[in-house]
């Protein structure tokens, strides 16, 4: 039977922390700032937004939040975004996706500074971590990474194996895993075989958003797996893209849904903006 990572009481955890760092950061004159930045009605968006905002104020982080109308116009938008760039008291911005359909989305996360990009969505974010050489790491995959460090797994040499290629989750996942020199596979919905992959992987990183299709059987004794995903069934019920009970019977350690990757995204988000704020000390 496997241990379970423990994604919630890693995050509060790492927040206990990082409200220390915090605090010596505002010794200095420094208060972290984060701004959020919330277009439309969005109700899953409200919920996240809400859910950083009292995140940023547990950790003594100053957030700055702006709640625009789905009428706003992509120009708006971007001077805002100009507007926050240019704001000293802001070390981190985020711009909650999706954006109403009548902006560019790229556009707009391509005007965010990559001196201020906490969610490390900017094409210069994702191509420094491409080449090695990372800035801000997006928040999801570094939670993934945190999660591996707190069970002191070394992935150097070790077969990963990814189950899904997205921006936000697969590939970044996948271009951390090989930072830390890991063999990695990434496999998506064109992939053959998908059970003979995740079957010879020492970690296999779920990221697909299909309910339990990642079947226990498939887990090869001891491996380590990370659910990314979450996904809503009969009863409100939330589940992961494994199937949970029996891949606990053989996995060395597992992360719940929910309960696991989930409360890291936000943690790491603000460990993001400590080190943007950071960085004003340092320059
Ligand atoms: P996307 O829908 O953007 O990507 C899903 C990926 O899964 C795609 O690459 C797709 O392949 C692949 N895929 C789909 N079907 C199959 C299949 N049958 N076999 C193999 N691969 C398949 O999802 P995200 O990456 O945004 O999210 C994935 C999951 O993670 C979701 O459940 C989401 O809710 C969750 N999530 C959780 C977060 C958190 O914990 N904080 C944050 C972000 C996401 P292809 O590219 O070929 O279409």
């Amino acid at each position: 039977m496997s241990k379970l990572i423990d994604g919630k009481a890693l995050a509060a955890q790492m927040r206990e922390q990082m409200a220390v760092r915090v605090e010596k950061l505002k010794e200095t004159g420094i208060v972290p700032g984060l701004a959020v930045v919330l277009v439309g009605e969005d109700p899953a968006s409200r919920v996240y937004v809400s859910m950083k905002e009292k995140a940023c104020e547990a950790t003594g982080i100053f957030s700055d939040e702006h709640k625009l109308p789905a009428d706003t116009t992509q120009q708006e938008l971007l001077q805002l975004v100009d507007r926050l760039n240019n704001d000293p008291r802001i070390d981190g911005i985020l711009v909650q996706l999706p954006l109403p359909d009548h902006i560019d989305e790229d556009c707009v996360i391509n005007a965010i500074s990559p001196l201020k990009d906490v969610d490390g969505f900017h094409p210069y974010s994702v191509g420094c971590l491409a080449i090695g050489n990372p800035t801000f790491r997006s928040c999801t995959p570094y939670g993934v990474m945190k999660m591996l460090e707190s069970i002191d797994y070394d992935l150097n040499g070790k077969e990963v194996v990814v189950v899904g290629r997205s921006n936000i989750v697969g590939k970044p996942v996948a271009l951390m895993c090989l930072e830390q020199n890991a063999t990695v596979t990434i496999c998506h919905s064109r992939t053959q075989n998908l059970a003979g992959h995740v079957g010879r992987a020492d970690v296999v990183i779920a990221a697909v958003g299909r309910p339990e299709m990642i079947k226990g059987e498939w887990i090869k004794e001891g491996a380590v797996v990370i659910d990314v995903g979450i996904n809503r069934v009969a009863d409100k019920k939330l589940v992961g893209d494994v199937e949970f009970a029996t891949a606990a019977e053989k996995a060395s350690y597992i992360t719940p849904v929910p309960g696991g990757v989930g409360p890291m995204t936000i943690t790491m988000l603000l460990f993001n903006t400590i080190q943007s704020a950071s960085q004003r000390v340092a320059g």
